[in-house]
């Protein structure tokens, strides 16, 4: 059984927290805290124990080294201003700047080191490079504490050989998520749906096969709908589309029709000739997308053939928004979504960094579903039945 901060008496001890701090910018300004928050409850127990915090996150994909396009100062300033305190943000990872600054902490003081990936042994695929910064950052704590739901996924320096290196617990966020996630993988209450969507389809694209063998059946829109369309023989215009992806997606229907789930795909969609926020658009139906367009959201007819899809479910996943949500024109598809979860009676459950983003700036409550989680990937591989590294490490002495 893992154990948790409550485990350990963390007054007057260094302790490392690993979070999930990428959030989406726009400049310097926080478009969506809603990661930052849910760190909150964790920093905040070990703040109020006397604790001397050191939080560590990753921002974007910075090339390993430094850049300040990826700093966190946005992601500090805007911690410091839920926790009511000002957040100091080292210059470096494990260098003079997070040394001194550690140093010089008090009981109930807190520092952020900056953006873990401006060193490239965070995500190196060589276990020597990355044990050698996981030996560096802990150097810095007495305790590691994983609360970084969202990268447990990844065999990361941050998230997986730290905790060889440290006695180390999971944070409240992390035993939150497992809680409400277990309840997608035993005794799931049927009918079980899932709705797949958004861009990062390289990524997603090999959960459909597990979680063919457990749903019932699988929504998908957004970038993910068009391999699958291509496999039915539409052509796609210039959407997202990687042709590689086309045999895969035919596969799966086909494993579909054999496992008696089904897969449910749009039957329009919104188009236009680029990604932006005035272009003419127009709705047609999957057979008809122009040569020189691209979808950028399930059409209408699409969002009711979905809504009326999830009538009856009495589980729902939803990962990936169905449509670039952060444009207004192309909003309405994951909208429709929200709105059929917000009143149905299942269990409902909404995966990703960008879906949770797109549900709240579209209005909605978290409170509204079952369970909103903050990771995508990694609820993904949750309720697939992989085992997550950062979280199997956290099981070892
Ligand atoms: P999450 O972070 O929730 O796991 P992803 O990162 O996979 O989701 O995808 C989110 C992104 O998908 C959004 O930025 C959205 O604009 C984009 N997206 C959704 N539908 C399309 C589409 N048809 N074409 C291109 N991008 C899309
Ligand atoms: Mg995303």
């Amino acid at each position: 059984m893992m154990k948790t901060i409550d485990d350990f008496e963390v007054a007057g001890q260094r302790v490392l927290v690993r979070d999930d701090l990428n959030v989406p910018l726009d400049g310097d300004r926080v478009m969506d805290d809603g990661r930052i928050r849910a760190a909150l409850p964790t920093l905040a127990a070990l703040l109020d124990r006397q604790a001397k915090v050191i939080v560590c996150a990753h921002l974007g994909r910075p090339a390993g080294k430094p850049d300040p396009a990826y700093s966190l100062a946005p992601v500090a300033a805007r911690l410091g201003e839920l926790l009511g305190r000002p957040v100091r943000l080292a210059a470096d990872i494990t260098g003079p700047s997070a040394q001194a600054a550690v140093s010089n902490l008090p009981p109930g003081g807190l520092v952020m080191l900056e953006n873990l990936r401006f060193d490239q042994r965070e995500t190196s695929k060589d276990d020597p490079q990355r044990g050698l910064f996981a030996g560096e950052l802990a150097a810095l704590a007495d305790l590691y504490v994983s609360d970084g739901f969202g990268v447990l996924h990844r065999k990361q320096a941050s998230v997986y050989d730290i905790a060889l290196r440290l006695p180390h617990a999971a944070g409240y966020l992390v035993r939150t998520e497992v809680g409400a996630l277990r309840r997608l993988t035993a005794d799931i209450r049927r009918p079980y749906m899932v709705v797949l969507g958004g861009a990062k389809v390289e990524d997603k694209f090999d959960a459909i096969g597990d979680l063919l063998s457990v749903a019932d059946r699988i929504l998908i829109g957004g970038a993910m709908a068009f391999p699958f369309l291509a496999a039915q023989g539409y052509k796609v215009g210039t959407s997202r589309l990687d042709p590689d992806q086309i045999a895969l997606a035919q596969g799966y229907l086909d494993l579909a029709a054999r496992a008696g789930a089904r897969i449910v795909l749009p039957s329009d969609l919104v188009v236009a000739a680029g990604r932006d926020g005035d272009a003419a658009h127009e709705v047609v139906a999957v057979g008809d997308i122009p040569a020189d367009q691209m979808g950028l959201d399930i059409g209408p007819g699409s969002a009711r053939l979905f809504t009326a899809s999830l009538r009856g479910a009495r589980t729902v996943f939803w990962n990936g928004p169905m449509g670039v949500f952060e444009l207004a024109l192309y909003a309405s598809g994951t909208r429709a979504i929200a709105s059929a979860l917000t009143s149905s009676e299942a269990f409902t459950v909404v995966g990703g960094g960008d879906t949770g983003a797109a549900i709240r700036a579209l209005g909605f409550r978290d409170g509204a579903f079952g369970y909103v989680s903050t990771g995508g990937g990694a609820s993904l591989e949750f309720i697939r039945g992989k085992t997550l590294p950062g979280l199997a490490v956290l099981d070892k002495p």
